[in-house]
């Protein structure tokens, strides 16, 4: 096989805009398959409105902006998901080898925007996927549709636990929103909106213990982290929103902090010729405009490392 001048392994807005602007070079993008609820496209494909990227001032929804970021990068692309990254230096040229289950691909320098998935809680109930998809889920917007009239829970403090709460409270009779302490992380308007909706009951200091049913979920036990006795709510749905972890599972010998890439101001990582960008190597802002920020810069730097080496 050929060996071409960039790999980008992910799919979401740092992938795309990567790609944008490595446009006219030999670039192969490598989709990837599902990780969590994420599958092409990462987590704006499971997301409802985005109101603060720019020229959308009334919003759009997560999978058409996507489809615009596809359209408008036009890049080669293979539906494959990477399971490792090699190199191998021959003469002055490192030659990257990244393994898909359908083969190996080539290229001079590689960009890693492999973004993150949905984190879940593991308790009994949950730890072995118990009620998984029966009731346990983490996408309001892919499972969403299975809970009308029923009574669900939301857990977390931020903004993807006010986005599933928002979210599924426009299909569910009631919604519970769980959250560990007093102080929500959430954007000020999103927690706002929550606290507007009438079938919302917003619950603090409350941790999860358990997830009880039968064939499907059926209740969940609360304890509570301010000293109160523990509570059991009868829900048909639970939807973790607790935040993501990075995909980098795939990578050995890249250095990594918590589990993200870690990358300097131009993307570079600690391995030469390989940059990476977005959520994957994010741990404060983790944006839609970030992740294409940061897409612009690794595609920058791949331009700068084509023509040096
Ligand atoms: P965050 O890390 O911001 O929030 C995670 C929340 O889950 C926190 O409230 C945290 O509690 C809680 N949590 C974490 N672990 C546990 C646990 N083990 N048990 C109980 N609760 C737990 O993650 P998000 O996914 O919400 O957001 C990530 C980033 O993505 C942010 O930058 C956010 O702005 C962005 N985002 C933007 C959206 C938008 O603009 N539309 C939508 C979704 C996300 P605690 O606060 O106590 O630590």
């Amino acid at each position: 096989m050929e060996t071409g001048d960039v790999i980008i392994i992910g799919s979401g807005p740092a992938a795309y805009t990567c790609a944008i602007y490595l446009k006219g070079r030999s670039v192969l993008l490598i989709e990837g398959g599902y990780v969590g609820n994420n599958g092409p496209g990462g987590q704006l494909t499971t997301t409802t409105t985005v109101d603060n990227y720019p020229c959308f001032p009334d919003g759009i929804s997560g999978p058409d902006l996507v489809d615009l970021m596809v359209e408008h990068a036009a890049v080669a692309t293979v539906s494959e998901t990477a399971s490792a990254l090699t190199w191998r230096d021959n003469d002055d040229a490192r030659v990257f080898e990244v393994v898909t289950e359908k083969g190996v691909h080539r290229a001079r320098c590689v960009v890693i925007a492999t973004g993150s998935a949905a984190k879940r809680l593991y308790v009994p109930g949950t730890h072995d996927n118990e009620f998984w998809n029966r009731g346990v889920s983490s996408c309001a917007v892919c499972d969403g549709w299975a809970f009308r009239d029923k009574v669900c829970c939301v857990i977390g403090g931020g903004d993807s636990a006010m986005e599933e709460t928002t979210y599924i409270a426009s299909i569910a009779r009631a919604v519970y929103l769980v959250h560990r302490s007093e102080a929500f992380r959430a954007r000020a308007d999103m927690f706002a909106r929550v606290q507007r909706l009438k079938n919302v009951t917003i619950l603090t200091c409350r941790e999860l213990v358990r997830a009880t049913g039968t064939d499907k979920l059926e209740a969940i036990v609360l304890a509570s982290t301010a000293g109160e006795e523990e509570i059991v709510i009868a829900v048909d749905g639970l939807f973790f929103g607790i935040g993501h972890v990075p995909n980098t599972s795939f990578l050995t010998e890249i250095d990594l902090s918590e589990g993200h890439v870690v990358t300097n101001a131009k993307m570079e990582t600690s391995v030469r010729g390989v940059f990476a960008c977005g959520d994957v190597q994010d741990k404060k802002y983790r944006q839609a405009n970030t992740a294409a920020a940061t897409g612009c810069i690794a595609a920058l730097t791949a331009i700068d490392y084509c023509a040096n080496h």
